[in-house]
C-alpha cells in the first residue's frame, strides 16, 4: 500500500485518509494479520530483491502504526523488541550530570522528556547521524526518537529471519505450497482492467504496432526492438509482449497477421499461431489471460541471452538501460533521475520517471492523463501515453519526447548497438 501511494504521488498528508480504513479492517482481525505476515515471510524470503522489498514495506507499516497509534504503544514495542532498554529516572540523570549533555545533543526536547538508556550498538542509526549522546558504551535516547530505534531493531531482526528462512530446505509438506508462494509475489493487487476489449484509446492493428513504440514502457519497447532485430521472440517474450498488445487493443486476427509477418521464414502458422490463439482464450482451457503487471514482470524469471522479456530496470544494467533510453531519445540529462531510481532498486519509480521526462507536464496539463497506475502496469503506461498524446493534440506523436527516434531503434540480443541494426529496424514496414 505504501508503494502504491508513492507511485501515485499521493501527498504524505493524505496517507492517513487512504491507510486508516485499511488498517482499521486489518486491526479488527489480528489473527489474520499475523497469519498473512508469516505467509508473506515465506513468499518473500526467496531472493534478495524480494526480501528487500518486503522489508521496506514492513518497516514503513510499522513506522506508520507506531507514529499514529495511542501514546505508550511505542514504549510497549520497545519493551518487546529491546528488553535491555532502561528508562532513566530524572534524579539519576541529574545526578550523573548527563541531562545538560543530552539536552545539548537534542535541542528540540523538553527538560522532562523521558530518556532511555540502551547499548549504543542497538542504536547505530542514531549514533551514525550523531543524534544521541553516547557515554561509556550507552546511548541516551529521548522518547521522540524511539520509533527510529524500534524500527531499526525490527528491520535487523526481520532481515536476519528472512535470510534464515530462505535457507530452510523444502520438505514434502512445504512442497504443496510452493506454487502458491511463488505466485504471491507476482500477484497484482489492483483490479486488472486491461483485458483485450478494454482499451478504447488505441487503434492498434497489424499495420501500426511499430509506430506505437513511443507509447510503450521500456520493457515493451525492448521487446519490440528485439522483435524487429531478430524477427523472433522466445517463449517468455512472446507471452509478455503478446499479452501486452492484447491488453492494448490488438485483436487476435491483427496479432496473427502482425507476428506472422514479423516471424517471416520461421514457420509461424505451424509453430506459433496456436500460442497466440491460446493467449486470446481460443485454445486450451480457453481462459482470458490478462497482460502481465509490473509485479509479475519484475519478479518473474530473468532473461537469458537472446531473450528480451523482463523489466530492463530490474534485469538490465545501468549501461544497458542508458543505451536503450538514448535510442528512445531520452538525453543523458533526462536520464539522471531515471538512473538514480534504478540504482536505488526502485524499478517502478524509475519507470515513472521515464514517463515524466517523455511526457512533460502530464499531470498538470489539461491532458487528464491517468497516472495512478504508472509503474504498476505496462498497459497503464501505454494508455496514459495515448491519453497524453490525444489531449495535447500530438496526433503524430510530436509531443512525446523521443518519438522521432523510434524508427531507428534496434538492439542486439545483449542490448548493445548492432552495427547494421538501424537499417534492419527501419526496414520493418508495418
Ligand atoms: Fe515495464 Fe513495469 Fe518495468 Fe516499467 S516498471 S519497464 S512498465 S515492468
Amino acid at each position: 500500500m505504501f508503494e502504491q501511494l508513492k507511485l501515485r504521488h499521493v501527498d504524505q498528508s493524505l496517507y492517513k485518509k487512504h491507510l486508516d480504513p485499511l488498517l482499521a479492517r486489518i486491526n479488527k482481525n489480528s489473527t489474520k494479520d499475523w497469519i498473512s505476515h508469516f505467509v508473506l515471510r515465506l513468499a518473500y524470503c526467496r531472493t534478495e530483491d524480494l526480501r528487500r522489498w518486503f522489508l521496506a514495506q514492513e518497516v514503513a507499516l510499522l513506522k506508520w502504526r507506531l507514529g499514529h497509534s495511542a501514546a505508550g504503544s511505542t514504549t510497549q514495542a520497545l519493551a518487546d523488541v529491546l528488553p535491555e532498554a532502561k528508562l532513566m529516572a530524572q534524579k539519576d540523570l541529574e545526578h550523573s550530570n548527563l541531562l545538560p549533555l543530552i539536552l545539548a545533543s537534542n535541542p528540540n526536547i523538553k527538560i522532562d522528556t523521558k530518556i532511555y538508556q540502551v547499548p549504543f550498538t542497538h542504536a547505530l542509526d542514531l549514533v551514525q547521524h550523531r543524534q544521541v549522546l553516547v557515554r561509556r558504551g550507552m546511548a541516551y535516547i529521548p522518547e521522540s526518537k524511539l520509533v527510529s530505534l524500534v524500527t531499526a531493531r525490527f528491520r535487523t531482526s526481520l532481515s536476519r529471519q528472512l535470510v534464515l528462512l530462505s535457507a530452510v530446505p523444502t520438505t514434502p509438506g512445504l512442497q504443496r505450497t510452493q506454487g502458491f508462494l511463488k505466485n504471491v509475489a507476482t500477484v497484482h493487487a489492483i483490479k486488472d482492467q486491461f483485458q483485450a476489449d478494454g482499451d478504447s484509446l488505441s487503434d492498434l492493428n497489424a499495420n501500426n504496432v511499430p509506430a506505437h513504440i513511443k507509447h510503450m514502457p521500456l520493457c515493451m519497447a525492448q521487446l519490440q526492438i528485439g522483435l524487429q532485430t531478430e524477427k523472433h521472440l522466445k517463449h517468455w517474450g512472446r507471452l509478455q509482449y503478446g499479452l501486452f498488445l492484447k491488453g492494448a487493443g490488438l485483436s487476435l486476427e491483427d496479432a496473427l497477421a502482425y507476428f506472422e509477418r514479423m516471424f517471416a521464414g520461421k514457420g509461424f502458422s505451424k509453430e506459433y499461431a496456436y500460442s497466440w490463439r491460446h493467449m486470446y482464450g481460443k485454445e486450451g482451457k480457453r481462459a482470458n489471460y490478462p497482460p502481465y503487471s509490473c509485479a509479475k514482470v519484475i519478479n518473474s524469471n530473468a532473461p537469458n541471452a537472446n531473450e528480451h522479456h523482463g523489466c530492463p530496470f530490474k534485469h538490465g544494467t545501468v549501461q544497458e538501460v542508458a543505451t536503450l533510453l538514448g535510442r528512445l531519445g531520452v538525453n543523458p540529462q533526462q536520464q539522471k533521475g531515471i538512473m538514480a531510481q534504478q540504482q536505488s532498486h526502485n524499478y517502478q519509480l524509475a519507470c515513472v520517471e521515464h514517463f515524466k521526462v517523455t511526457h512533460p507536464n502530464a499531470e498538470s496539463s489539461n491532458a487528464n492523463v491517468q497516472v495512478d497506475n504508472l509503474g504498476n502496469h505496462p498497459n497503464a503506461w501505454f494508455q496514459a501515453s495515448l491519453a497524453y498524446e490525444k489531449a495535447t493534440g500530438g496526433g503524430s506523436g510530436e509531443n512525446i519526447k523521443g518519438s522521432s527516434t523510434s524508427s531507428a531503434l534496434a538492439m542486439t540480443p545483449s542490448g548493445k548497438q548492432h552495427e547494421s541494426a538501424t537499417s534492419a529496424a527501419t526496414s520493418v514496414s508495418p
